[in-house]
């Protein structure tokens, strides 16, 4: 397996970059597993790499019907914050950003963490209460968030526009300076090397066509096209594929699938500093290391399986960014996509066990996953090797959409987010 280091970098360049070995090894399934994984993305490579290193359990399987980071790990535009309003929120979220901060070091992968900022812009007297709410809530979390004025705001972000005349006018902001963004493949692949190098097979181009089952009601393993693969216990980490494959063993989930677009700009020098949200115009922005603006909104209206999302909603994205940055107007798209997310009813994960004995599931992150998948993986492990979640995730459960005992951060957002 490689590792990276300065000396391989310079053995690299010198020998035609022949040198370079694969970073994981390309795994056939074997008869049985302690723990099987459905899904490659972060949370599932995450989750795989905790078991092994955190627990000992290395006997594990994590099994992708694509490529490994295909899914929404490979498509998201890696908003990196923890400025949840409700305590529990707060906890799982910042406890991700807790491990973003030596990822890198973790891994020993540069997963290319930047700490630039994230800026949540308030546009009207709605906007001011309810983004001061969650300054208030966070800092009594421990969480950093700050309020600015709007020319505190656009010193901390040249290119807004703050004049009275604006469309959408900015009368204040949230700022939380330890959120960022992270270099979404680098974290897939770097687990999947981690997890790898500590006997974690992976398997790629396997899909999971079930869920089997015992006369007990226990788990019994997978269906796949290479076969039954036995485990002793499944975890199910496939975003916006989690009902499906949920439904093979029997268990409903309250998720609707919706396509959640994003694209970017042709690149340009370095001009935008920071991570710039709007809420209540739906459009985020932020500057690639390339240079392209990346540029995101909310979600479709309609629920769909399909990984491209509609055009007006595009179109409505870019006319607002236009109108909060009119320094950008001239400036042309390069390329959009699209992913599949998985939402729940009060936006919050599904994050724990499941009425099947030794079946788990880890799902439901919409729009905003990505921010969690080293603290998603950390509990997830921990809630798989004990059988009982880890004090972080006890809350995530599917029960509290019989209970009532919502996280509701849609409500306290005001959109889906
Ligand atoms: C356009 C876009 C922008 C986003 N922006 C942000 C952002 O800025 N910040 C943020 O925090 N989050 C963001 N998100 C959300 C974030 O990407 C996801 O919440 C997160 O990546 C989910 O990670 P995951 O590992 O659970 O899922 P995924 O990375 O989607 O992995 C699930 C895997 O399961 C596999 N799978 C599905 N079905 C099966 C099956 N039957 N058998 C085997 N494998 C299967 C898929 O192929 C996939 O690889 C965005 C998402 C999109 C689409």
């Amino acid at each position: 397996m490689t590792y990276f280091s300065f000396a391989q970098v310079l053995k690299g360049a010198l020998t035609g970059q022949k040198s370079w070995t694969p970073q994981w090894p390309e795994a056939e399934p074997k008869a049985s597993y302690d723990v099987i994984i459905v899904g490659a993305g972060g949370h599932g490579l995450g989750a795989a790499y905790y078991l092994a290193k955190e627990h000992g359990i290395t006997n594990v399987a994590v099994i992708d019907k694509g490529w490994l980071g295909g899914g929404n790990t490979g498509r998201n535009t890696t908003i990196i914050r923890s400025n949840y309003l409700y305590d529990e929120s707060a906890r799982l979220y910042d406890h991700a950003l807790d491990l973003w901060e030596n990822l890198s070091q973790e891994l020993n992968y540069n997963v290319m963490y930047s700490k630039r900022g994230v800026m949540m812009l308030a546009h009207n007297v709605h906007d001011i209460q309810s983004f001061q709410r969650h300054v208030h809530s966070n800092r009594l979390n421990g969480v950093d968030n700050a309020w600015l004025t709007a020319e505190e705001a656009k010193r901390f972000c040249p290119p807004l526009d703050i004049s009275p005349s604006a469309r959408y006018p900015i009368v204040g902001a949230a700022l939380q300076r330890r959120a960022g963004t992270a270099r979404h493949d680098a974290v897939a692949w770097g687990y999947a090397r981690a997890a790898a190098a500590r006997g974690v097979d992976i398997i790629q181009n396997c899909p999971v066509t079930a869920i089997r089952r015992g006369p007990d009601g226990r788990v019994t393993g997978v269906e796949t096209p290479k076969g039954f693969i036995a485990a002793k216990k499944v975890a199910v980490s496939a975003a916006g594929h989690t009902s499906v494959v949920m439904e093979t063993a029997g268990v409903r989930l309250p998720l609707e699938s919706y396509p959640l677009q994003a694209l970017v700009s042709e690149p340009v020098k370095p001009i935008f500093p920071c991570v710039v949200m709007s809420n209540s115009v739906h459009a985020y922005i932020s500057q690639s290391d390339k240079g392209e603006l990346v540029i995101g909104s909310g979600t479709d209206q309609y629920v769909s399986y399909s990984q491209r999302g509609g055009l007006p909603l595009i179109e409505h994205t870019v006319a607002a960014i236009c109108e909060i940055f009119p320094i950008f107007r001239r400036m042309r798209m390069l390329r959009k996509w699209g992913g599949i997310v998985d939402v729940t009813p009060d936006r919050s994960p599904i994050l724990g066990k499941t009425p099947v004995p030794g079946l788990y599931v880890n799902c439901g992150w919409g729009t905003g996953g990505f921010k969690a998948t080293p603290g998603s993986g950390h509990v997830f492990a921990h809630t798989i090797a004990r059988d009982e979640p880890h004090p972080i995730n006890a809350p995530f459960t599917l029960e509290r959409f019989t209970t009532g005992r919502l996280i509701d951060e849609a409500a306290a957002a005001a959109v889906a987010h």
